[in-house]
């Protein structure tokens, strides 16, 4: 693309991110201007002078060609922290598919103009000795204020423009002339909306062991070689990953650079940020989604002030703009809340990733189950794999039992708890140990499976269960492929074939019925919703005040319990069978990570996997905490199925209010990317096909090569643009998704 017209940005506040103002390239500037840089140009009706960022740059342009403006000359100073974020903005842009102004909005936070709480103090500026001589002058002629003030900061040395005004009676006039007079001088302090504010006292890092200082020793010399590499850090829950943090973030702030540590929101425990700022005092901020937008912005400020060296937050927290980044962190890599799930739908992995190239950083990325995706890299040696064999204080890994529920209902064993569970569940009752209950529920699960034989029904193009549908029909969420909902099971004729269901409620019911002596704390979406139950339950928990912990996934993170000796999770299929390819991934992370819970303290722990699949491929490598062996297995599953992260994969969204017309629009792009040769499965009717009166419809894509879907998103942005529709119905991306 030409660079005859540019895209600017006129300053980034609050109220100008919403428009993108097009300039003409002056011939002079073509050759050195890029984006990201700061120019200057006329603006609005006076033509005065401001500052811009350049975003983009065209061929042409849609107003009218003599009424475009000319840049007038590029700003020297190099690259701001604003105008690499610009530059991440772009690429997000490029790379996930959306507006600039959406891109913007992502890695720039809204200014947040609430007062900000200030004091203002007087000071004296004369040395103190010449003091009492200007005093006397100062009565000599009458000038009583002045005296006064003068007088009271002798004696305290500051005092509160407060003070001043309301004690004193000092008008400001005669401040402004004391401070003429170079008597005085006024500061304003400004306070940072801080949360942060308990104070820690700074402990020794524990030496590290031998694996985790091989891993520092070669970090160190590849930073002295300024070689910034992405390194994979694989290691059991326990093997001292978080310590490995650490020492890295040290040797990055040794060199005068910050780090950035993005933790899924719902690990941000007390417990974790504590190591951080035990480590890093109150050079350490934390960015949480409890913080208000003032407090929020002040971290970004303190980032970018240098004020910090350390900044621990959530998926956003990846664009705070340090003025020297050393050094991003993700922890548990593999988790899908890195993915946004409003466009642009970026993963914060991979933008962790071009960030930490464009600033000249090194990128740790930490699981105990990392994906298929960043294992695949390191295996292929894109990024560098690290590996932590032992647990880091010698606990032993948990006693796994997989628990056919098959042979239950063979056995007339109708409750929800296999026969081992339950022995294993009145042991811990009556030695006073604690258990946690884990259902491995994300979202909806609608699969329909067989409760005999354990068959589930399956699209026979895609591989991925089926999901039941209205009016008694199955439906492929990938190819829309239909099945009327079978009466009795294909595999074996049983008719207990149907939906599984079971939820949380369900399942503390079942305990107040068959252990009445047990106390039970259940955490789900409805005993969390406010805002600091998630944290209270927990802490009730690890205070011995139940016996047994209910929930989902939010249990299995954060917090380590000395005396948890027992881990059920009481449907694996809940998960293994959810509508979507990385249903098989999805649960040897929920149930490594779940068993990992059991027996972190000296004790020893056992498991109980609950399942009508006991013989796939993800429970068995969970049940050995076998990582490799999961991965072989589900890379063929992705190779032989076309799946990321062998092939890669869009999935393009439409929603309007009519519907013909979302039909008729998703026909349309669809043929446009058969054209193009692509591998193409839909329009279909997306997994909620009405949402708030919207209909939806997708289209997915798959093709080996990344480069390529971008091109087709390109395309299919282009063609958009010239048409009618694009008014009423909404498009948007979605690369290699995690969530559907
Ligand atoms: P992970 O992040 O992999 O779950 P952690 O870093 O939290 O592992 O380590 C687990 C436990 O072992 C923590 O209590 C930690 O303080 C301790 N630990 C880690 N490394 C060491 C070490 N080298 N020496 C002693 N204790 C360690
Ligand atoms: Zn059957
Ligand atoms: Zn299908």
């Amino acid at each position: 693309m030409g660079k005859l017209y540019a895209d600017i940005i006129i300053d980034i506040s609050h109220e100008a991110l919403d428009r993108v103002f097009s300039y003409k390239v002056p011939f002079s500037l073509r050759e050195e201007i890029q984006i990201g840089q700061q120019v200057a140009v006329p603006f609005g009706r006076g033509n005065h002078e401001r500052k811009g960022f350049v975003v983009g740059f065209s061929d042409k342009t849609d107003y009218e060609e003599d009424k475009v403006k000319e840049i007038i000359r590029i700003e020297p100073g190099g690259v701001t922290a604003e105008s690499r974020m610009l530059n991440l903005a772009y690429w997000i842009r490029e790379h996930y598919g959306s507006t600039m102004i959406q891109a913007l909005r992502t890695v720039l936070p809204v200014q947040e103009k609430m007062n900000r709480k200030s004091s203002r103090w007087i000071e004296l500026k004369i040395d103190p000795v010449h003091g009492p001589a200007l005093l006397e002058e100062y009565f000599g002629r009458h000038y009583t204020a002045k005296a006064r003030l003068l007088a009271a900061l002798l004696d305290q040395n500051r005092i509160s423009w407060d003070q001043a005004s309301h004690q004193l009676k000092i008008s400001k006039s005669t401040v402004d002339a004391m401070v003429r007079e170079d008597v005085i001088r006024v500061v304003t302090e400004y306070y940072y909306r801080n949360p942060n504010q308990e104070m820690i006292s700074r402990e020794a890092p524990v030496p590290l062991n031998q694996e985790q200082q091989d891993l520092i020793d070669e970090f160190r010399q590849d930073l002295m070689r300024e070689e910034h590499k992405v390194y994979l850090l694989h290691g059991v829950t326990g093997s001292g990953k978080t310590e490995v943090y650490l020492a890295a973030i040290e040797e990055v702030i040794k060199r005068g650079e910050q780090a950035i540590v993005l933790i899924p929101e719902i690990a941000l425990t007390y417990q974790t940020v504590q190591r951080f700022t035990k480590r890093f005092g109150d050079r350490v901020s934390i960015l949480n989604s409890r913080l208000s937008k003032g407090e929020k912005y002040d971290q970004w400020l303190r980032a970018k002030q240098g004020d910090v060296d350390v900044i621990i937050g959530p998926r956003s927290a990846l664009f705070v703009p340090f003025p020297n980044l050393g050094l991003i962190v993700i922890d548990e890599e593999h988790e899908s809340s890195y993915k946004s799930e409003q466009t642009p739908k970026y993963h914060a992995r991979e933008t962790a990733i071009q960030k930490a190239s464009m600033e000249g950083a090194s990128v740790i990325l930490g699981s105990a189950t990392p994906s298929v995706e960043s294992y695949k890299n390191a295996l292929e040696g894109r990024y560098c794999l690290w590996e932590l064999t032992k647990r880091a204080q010698n606990a032993v890994l948990p006693r796994v039992y997989i628990e056919d529920l098959r042979e239950e209902l063979k056995a007339g064993n109708r409750s929800i708890f296999s026969r081992k569970l339950r022995q294993l569940m009145e042991d811990r009752l009556a030695k006073g140990e604690q258990m946690m209950l884990f259902l491995n529920r994300r979202g909806y699960a609608g699969f329909v499976s067989c409760r005999s034989c354990g068959h589930v029904m399956e699209c026979p193009h895609c591989d991925v269960s089926m999901t039941y549908h209205r009016e008694g029909m199955l439906k492929c969420h990938y190819c829309g492929y239909e099945l009327p909902m079978p009466k009795t099971c294909p595999e074996c004729g049983s008719p207990y074939i149907g939906t599984f269901g079971l939820g949380t409620q369900k399942v503390e019911s079942a305990i107040y019925k068959e252990f009445p002596q047990a106390r039970v704390l259940r955490m789900d979406m409805d005993t969390t919703r406010k805002k600091h139950s998630y944290e209270e339950i927990l802490k009730a928990f690890s205070k011995g005040e139940a016996d047994i912990l209910v929930g989902t996934q939010m249990i299995v993170k954060g917090h380590d319990y000395a005396n948890v000796t027992l881990v059920g999770i009481l449907a694996a299929d809940l998960s293994l069978h959810a509508n979507d390819y990385r249903a098989g991934e999805r649960t040897f992370q929920l149930l490594t990570q779940a068993a990992g819970r059991a027996g972190r303290g000296d004790k020893g722990g056992e498991v109980v996997i609950q399942t009508y699949s006991p013989e796939h491929y993800s429970i068995v490598a969970a049940a050995k905490q076998d990582y490799k062996e999961f991965y072989q297995q589900e890379i063929g599953y992705r190779s032989l199925m076309k799946y990321p992260p062998v092939w890669q994969m869009l999935v393009i969204f439409f929603s309007g209010r009519q519907e013909e017309e979302v039909r008729d629009l998703s026909q349309k792009a669809a043929d446009i990317l058969k054209r193009m040769e692509f591998l193409v499965i839909g329009p279909g009717e997306a997994s909620l096909a009405r949402m708030k009166d919207q209909y939806r419809r997708v289209i997915y894509i798959k093709d080996a090569d990344y480069q390529n879907l971008i091109r087709a998103k390109d395309e299919i942005e282009r063609w958009l643009e010239q048409q009618d529709e694009k008014r009423n119905i909404l498009v948007n991306f979605d690369f290699n998704p995690m969530n559907s």
